[in-house]
């Protein structure tokens, strides 16, 4: 019996994230895993407040496509793109599809930075199953160069 049995990784549009969908396809194969991708777009009228006097739908378009063809690239079998606020729709299509283990990138805040919350703190808190955050950014960067 494998570990876990479905796996969803969870990439924003950051260089950083092509180390944590490296490191959730390496726990994947350990567990012989399904393994799923996931990127959350926010629609520019929830992350404005909804009241924008001016038609956005080109623009929004535009950002959806250039998503459809950097998520693409990942070359999963499995790649959802969904819109809503990153935290809420990791925790819906984990529990919508039975996922065992949730795989983000975490830049390790602390202090001040980390009271302003993160889409990784978001994720671990109320998530419905295990999380692995992989460490990302400078600090990650710094300790392999150790
Ligand atoms: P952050 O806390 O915003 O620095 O994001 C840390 C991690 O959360 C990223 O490495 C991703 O794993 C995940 N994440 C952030 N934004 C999104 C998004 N829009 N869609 C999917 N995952 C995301």
């Amino acid at each position: 019996m494998s570990l876990y049995s479905r796996i969803l990784v969870a990439v924003d549009l950051t260089d950083d994230c092509k180390l944590v969908a490296d490191r959730a396809k390496e726990v994947a194969q350990l567990s012989r895993a399904d393994l799923h991708l996931i990127h959350v777009i926010e629609p520019i009228t929830l992350s404005y407040g909804g009241d924008i006097p001016m038609d956005v739908s080109a623009v929004q378009d535009s950002i959806t496509d250039q998503t459809e063809a950097y998520i693409a690239a990942f070359a999963f079998d499995h790649q959802h793109l969904v819109y809503g606020r990153p935290e809420r729709e990791i925790h819906r299509f984990a529990m919508e599809n039975d996922v065992d283990l949730i795989v983000v990138g975490s830049h390790g805040r602390h202090g001040i930075a980390l009271l302003f919350g993160s889409t990784a703190n978001g994720v671990l808190h109320g998530s419905p199953c295990d999380i692995i955050a992989v460490r990302v950014g400078a600090q990650a960067n710094a300790h392999a160069e150790s």
